[in-house]
């Protein structure tokens, strides 16, 4: 199984959105882009929400045969680890082998040496094409990185081998995924995470690093727009050079685990892949969620209520909410509106404050972000918020095309 060329993860929490996030690909499709859409939705997301991977796979199967989409689309068990894929096997097609916790984590002495033997066939210098400095290979480094990145990787090999021995190898996309930490990868590491991916026979085609910058959740990118403009290029190049030497599929490409909305880096990384044309996949998650959110709030009366309150809970439950996100958000307190005044706003205020225009005088990054993972308010909610969903279809359904299409395949795509 291989995967288009660029694919795009479209998160759906409470599953009901999959039509509206179809939509908004087909109408990319119209202008010539074709897209995969790729459900993803996590272990942590399922956990909280108390759903099971058999439900994103009927949403997907469903919108899919409701508009009649031709062309593929995939089933992403996100975030997954040998103790926690065995649900998403037989209804997956897409599974991110998340690894970040054995970063750092010693490999045995007979791993690192085989690793290091591998290696001795690179020679001492590495020309990679569009690179100006040559990769020096030095002892010194192969132990830094086997120390880094070989116990992660052997642990992808694994969570892959376990999940090709029951689904077979052929059916299904392999992603690899080291994002969810604090400290970026550089380009010449990945350029040795690859080398060890290849060697553990991982046939991934996307492959997720942790880039320079801030990635957190539902907001623009915080960082050097330069500095990630320049080591995603290097990423790109060493990508092309790892599928040439190293054997891996040819169409391996970066997966963007953008937090959605990193809107600043869309138009660096679109010049890039059109630069060299290369393939992409953009994950994006929870802002399908928000945009229920603004589309209640939209909605008015009863719906707003709802927003209200979604935002008084999470405001009251802050810690506990952003406990599990500890590392991709960033928010200040003393800019959090009070319950109080949120209850005084109208649907335009709250919908306004929350939906991400940049440079909107109501929007504010900080209540987006709380919201952003305070979706277990609305779980616990139960059917008053679905009920509420299913009521308000026509306007959320609209919010969450517009998001996926006008803010981000746009941006991405130059549509
Ligand atoms: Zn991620």
């Amino acid at each position: 199984m291989k995967i288009g060329k660029y694919s795009m993860g479209i998160g759906d929490r409470f599953e009901h959105q999959g039509e509206a996030q179809l939509k908004a690909v087909m109408k990319a499709a119209e202008k010539g882009i074709t897209v995969v859409p790729v459900w993803n939705k996590s272990n942590r997301e399922h956990n909280i929400v108390h759903s099971e991977p058999d439900g994103t796979r009927r949403e997907a199967d469903k919108a899919v045969a409701a508009l009649q989409w031709g062309h593929q689309y995939l089933v992403d068990a996100d975030h997954i680890n040998l103790g926690t894929v065995e649900r998403f096997i037989p209804v997956s097609d897409f599974f991110t082998l998340d690894v970040a916790a054995y970063i750092n984590k010693p490999a045995s002495d007979a791993s690192v040496a085989a690793f290091k033997a591998s290696c001795a066939s690179l020679g001492g210098k590495v020309e990679i094409q569009g690179i100006p400095e040559p990769l020096t290979i030095t002892e010194t480094l192969l132990d830094e990185v086997a120390g880094k990145f070989l116990a992660a990787v052997e642990e992808a090999g694994k969570i892959f081998r376990h999940v090709a021995s029951v689904k077979g190898e052929e059916n299904f996309i392999t992603e690899v995924s080291m994002d969810e930490v604090e400290s970026p990868q550089t380009p010449v590491e990945l350029f040795f995470i690859l080398k060890m991916i290849a060697d553990q026979k991982i046939p991934a085609q996307t492959i997720a690093p942790k880039f320079t910058g801030r990635f957190n959740k539902g907001v623009d990118y915080v960082g050097n727009v330069e500095q990630f403009a320049r080591e995603f290029e290097q990423d790109v190049l060493v990508i092309d050079y790892a599928v040439k030497h190293f054997g891996l599929p040819e169409n391996l490409k970066l997966s963007i685990h953008s937090g959605s909305d990193k809107f600043s880096i869309y138009p660096e990384m679109a010049a890039i892949i059109r630069k060299y044309d290369k393939g992409i996949h953009l994950k994006t998650a929870g802002t399908t969620w928000l945009e229920e959110v603004i589309g209640l709030a939209v909605a008015g009366g009863e719906a707003l209520e709802a927003a209200k309150e979604i935002y008084s809970k999470a405001l009251g439950r802050k810690e506990e909410l952003c406990a599990p996100y500890a590392d991709v958000i960033d928010i200040d307190d003393s800019l959090l509106p009070s319950a109080e005044e949120v209850l005084g706003w109208s649907s335009e205020k709250f919908a306004n404050t929350l939906r991400h225009i940049p440079g909107h005088p109501d929007y504010n990054p900080n209540l987006r972000q709380l919201i952003h993972v305070g979706y277990k308010v609305a779980a616990e909610m139960g059917e008053r918020y679905t009920s509420l969903l299913k009521l308000h279809k026509d306007i959320i359904g609209q919010c969450v095309e517009e998001n996926i299409y006008d803010r981000h395949l746009k941006r991405l795509f130059n549509l």
